[in-house]
């Protein structure tokens, strides 16, 4: 999951870099709301967490703008406490979620958890489960089938999330590295295929199917 973090103090962002990137996201941080408005219409992002006041441009029009365009990436927006004007404004514009300052990581990880499900369809249960697999975010374990819970490595955990979300579509290279690289991270597509091998070396070599010339699919364990 690619996450864009819009936000202008810097010591908050430093840390909540290092929250996500703890919690299996690719992030890509921006300060000014013009860099970000831009970014945001480039990249495929699968969250934005966005703070409103900014330089360069507010978030506010950020997110208008973003909407009036057709970009319908999911937005969380970081608004002042008990603002309820704020909070209004922004989901007028088009927010997804909001969250008053100051936080807890927890809240606002879980609040995230609920907008990637929510836009890939699935209910927001602790537990993410497709074919046949359950994954645990806040472990990063998973259990296949009737498996014990199997660790995961952090760039594992990654890949196999984006899968299972994804369950039943084929996914390419391209597509994959889309969505679990940083915007400087260099693209390389063998380690995509290194980590799906390793991935089948804990699920069973038949949990996902290579199909030639178009991606992987994610076949799963039959329960
Ligand atoms: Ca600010």
């Amino acid at each position: 999951m690619r996450l864009l973090l819009v936000e202008d103090n810097v010591a908050l962002a430093d840390t909540l870099c290092t929250v996500f990137k703890g919690a299996g996201y690719a992030v890509d941080w921006r300060t000014d709301g013009r860099d970000a408005e831009i970014l945001g219409g480039q990249e495929p992002y699968d969250l934005c967490v966005l703070d409103l006041g900014l330089p360069g441009r507010g978030g506010l029009d950020v997110l208008k703008n973003w909407r009036a365009v057709g970009i319908d990436l999911p937005v969380l927006v970081l608004t002042a406490r008990g603002s309820w004007s704020e909070r209004i404004d922004g989901l007028r514009a088009g927010a997804d979620d909001y969250l008053p300052k100051p936080f807890h990581h927890e809240e606002l990880l879980l609040r995230l958890q609920v907008l990637v499900r929510r836009s890939h369809g699935r209910e927001p249960q602790s537990v993410l489960r497709a074919a046949g697999l359950e994954l645990d975010e806040s472990t990063q374990h998973v259990v296949a089938g009737a498996s014990l819970p199997i660790a995961l490595s952090a760039a594992e955990f990654k890949l196999l999330r984006y899968f299972m979300l994804n369950a039943g579509k084929l996914l390419s290279k391209g597509k994959l590295a889309d969505h679990m690289y940083e915007y400087e991270t260099e693209r390389d597509s063998n380690v995509i295929e290194v980590q799906v091998n390793h991935l089948r070396r804990k699920l069973g070599r038949g949990a996902i199917e290579t199909r030639r010339g178009q991606g992987y699919l994610l076949v799963g364990v039959t329960p």
